[in-house]
């Protein structure tokens, strides 16, 4: 579906009337083509004294061919990133160095630039002075991508002080914030924790050889996804349900990889998903259980029907599904699952009661999953999409679409590939340390916020 407000604004009419009338004012996003540069401009990076990320930071920024502005240089720059290294601040006093180092670049970042902070997880931190400073962080990060605008993104990475795969996963992790692959991910606090993590052989091929199953492949933001995974070097097994089949085999086809008919919520769709994986591929390196449905209707209007088939398609057959090619080891270790969440799992929604009981639901299932598998090396985390525009958000009445698409950050919907773009960032070998996190997609939506 497309945005005509959006488009209308780029035109030389449309900014006159933008900025005559104080309307909202959607910037053209940044996104990824690959082969791209990851960002527009040089990176600024600073630090708070202490800080224990500056250098490894500025290491791998210098590998990814990012340009490193000179701190101290007196002509004015702009900047495609300000990237601060903030895990040298242990008390709330400390906090001024971030005012130190942002409140005179707050003018200098390129359209569709990036802020991100670096911090250690305050559940980390051996005083609760340094806990408090640490958390203190969410606040500044998250106004920033309030205040920036022009397509700027902000984050909160809080890194671990265990060093187990750290330092790649962190490396995948920059190197997804920074890029167009982010467009529509902002004010979220991310978490890069221990775990095995292994580095591609070329970053523009991250998920090269790796097995990925994406259900509800037909169309949307899981048709997006094949393609993104598969551009990326998956080799991609797509599964809808069997009325969807034509459109299903166009997109396998589309990109070399195989379809496979299933209704999740047959009884036996565990085991018949299991045999087929187990005969063909052998293995599943990355689960994305993306396939969902609404049934809508307010609480007292709802019948039992519309709550058992919500309940059962997003968050009842991925639990099944995941219980079989556990059991039955077909997801080694290495392995990724990321499920689909939604802000109304976060926020609640008028109407969805069922929809939202479930995708909040998916959100329980990452925070119990991923300690438990752990000790396997598989990472468990979830995105939690906002206004996307597919079918479903083009049912919604035109003056409640309107506001769900500029109520956020950066005043319009995202695309399915942005979603797209965020799962396979999590499913890449190199973000093995990543695990527990639900990243939403949701350009800052004020839902839920
Ligand atoms: P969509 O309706 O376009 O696609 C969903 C796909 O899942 C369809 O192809 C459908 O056939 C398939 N599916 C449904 N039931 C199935 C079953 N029992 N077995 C196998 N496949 C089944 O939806 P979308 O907008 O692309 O959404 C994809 C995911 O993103 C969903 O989980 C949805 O809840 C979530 N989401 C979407 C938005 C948005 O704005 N579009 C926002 C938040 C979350």
């Amino acid at each position: 579906m497309t945005d005509r407000y959006a488009s209308f604004v780029q035109s030389a009419a449309g900014r006159a009337l933008v900025k005559r009338l104080g309307l909202p004012d959607p910037p053209r996003l940044r996104r990824h083509q690959p082969g791209d540069p990851l960002l527009p401009g040089p990176a600024l990076l600073g630090a708070a004294t202490g800080g224990r990320l500056a250098e490894p930071v500025a290491k791998i920024l210098t590998a990814a061919g990012v340009e490193l502005a000179d701190q101290a240089a007196t002509t004015p720059q702009r900047y495609g990133a300000l990237l601060f290294d903030a895990t040298g601040i242990t008390d709330s006093t400390d906090l001024r160095q971030l005012y130190d180092f942002f409140h005179p670049q707050a003018r200098s970042v390129l359209p569709s630039g990036r802020v991100i902070v670096l911090g250690t997880p305050p559940s980390e931190c051996p005083t609760p002075r340094e806990a408090t400073a640490q958390r203190a962080l969410e606040g500044l990060v998250r106004s920033i991508g309030k205040e920036f605008g022009r397509g700027t993104t902000a984050q909160l990475v809080y890194v671990t002080r265990a060093d187990t795969g750290t330092l790649t996963s962190l490396e995948s992790t920059l190197r997804f914030l920074l890029s167009g692959r982010s467009a529509y991910v902002s004010g979220q606090a991310i978490r890069v924790g221990a775990g095995a993590a292994s580095a591609p052989a070329d970053w523009d091929r991250p998920l090269d050889g790796q097995v990925v199953l994406v259900t509800g492949a037909a169309r949307g933001i899981g048709a997006a996804l094949a393609r993104v995974l598969a551009r990326d070097g998956a080799q991609v097994v797509a599964l809808d349900i069997p009325a969807a089949g034509d459109a299903l085999a166009a997109v396998a086809n589309d990109i070399g990889g195989t379809a496979v008919q299933l209704d999740l919520t047959a009884p036996d769709a565990p085991t018949r998903l299991a045999d087929h994986l187990a005969g063909r591929q052998g293995r599943v390196d990355v689960v994305v259980h993306n396939a969902g449905i609404t049934r809508d209707k307010t609480l007292g209007r709802m019948d039992a029907d519309r709550w058992d088939q919500v309940i059962d398609v997003n968050l009842s057959s991925q639990e099944r599904i995941n219980d079989v090619l556990l059991e039955r080891g077909l997801i080694p270790a290495g392995g990724r699952i990321v499920a689909v969440s939604s802000i109304a799992g976060i926020a609640g929604n008028r109407g969805q009661t069922n929809y939202a009981t479930s995708k909040a639901g998916v959100i329980g299932l990452v925070d119990s999953l991923a300690p438990a598998l752990r000790e396997r090396e598989i990472s468990v985390n979830a995105v939690a999409p906002g206004f996307i525009e597919t079918r479903l958000t083009a049912r919604i009445p035109l003056v409640v679409r309107e506001a769900g698409r500029r109520m956020n950050s950066l005043a319009q919907g995202g695309l399915p590939v942005d979603v797209a773009e965020t799962i396979g960032w999590l499913a890449w070998p190199a973000s093995g340390a990543v695990s527990g996190n639900v990243v939403r997609v949701c350009g800052q939506s004020l839902l839920g916020a």
